[in-house]
């Protein structure tokens, strides 16, 4: 019955209710019906985490306040945030620029966690938008406020 069930789906919904006689084009369509299946079970598996990783993400934009913009030193690549309180140092890149995703923080401008990078456990190993992600987002927001302030006084510049 399963395997009528697929068939039926393959023909009607994946090959238009065509007869298909050519083999690539039936592949063609099984992997087609195989991604979105994955995706089907992706999202369902991941709806209750969604909401997690969200609240995970406003915890870290909280605990990022504590923190001060005199921890941040450019870097060749990106940046660094040094700890004031351990040796620790740890490194902070910018990847993309854009990100279709909805986990972003809307205290940083709707920056997702997919356009930063940070060395720090948080960021590579649970994946989450650290607090140091979210100083560096707050610290290029202020200067690109106190930019166009400038600006604005001097409009001939
Ligand atoms: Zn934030
Ligand atoms: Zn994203
Ligand atoms: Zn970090």
């Amino acid at each position: 019955m399963h395997i009528e069930r697929m068939h039926r789906t393959l023909k009607y919904l994946y090959m238009g209710g065509k007869h298909v006689k050519r083999l690539d084009l039936g592949i063609h369509a099984i992997m087609q019906f195989v991604r979105d299946k994955l995706l089907d079970r992706l999202i369902t598996i991941n709806k209750g985490k969604l909401s997690r990783k969200l609240k995970d993400l406003g915890n870290c934009h909280v605990s990022s306040e504590k923190l001060s913009f005199e921890m941040i030193l450019p870097d060749e690549t990106g940046w660094q945030v040094v700890s004031g309180s351990s040796p620790q140092k740890y490194f902070v890149n910018r990847i993309k620029t854009e990100c279709q995703c909805n986990l972003t923080c809307s205290d940083c401008q709707n920056v997702c966690l997919h356009q930063y990078t940070c060395t720090c456990i948080d960021a590579s190993v649970k994946w989450n938008m650290c607090k140091h992600i979210h100083l560096m987002c707050r610290y290029l927001q202020s200067k690109s406020i106190a930019i166009e302030s400038t600006e604005a006084q001097n409009p001939d510049v």
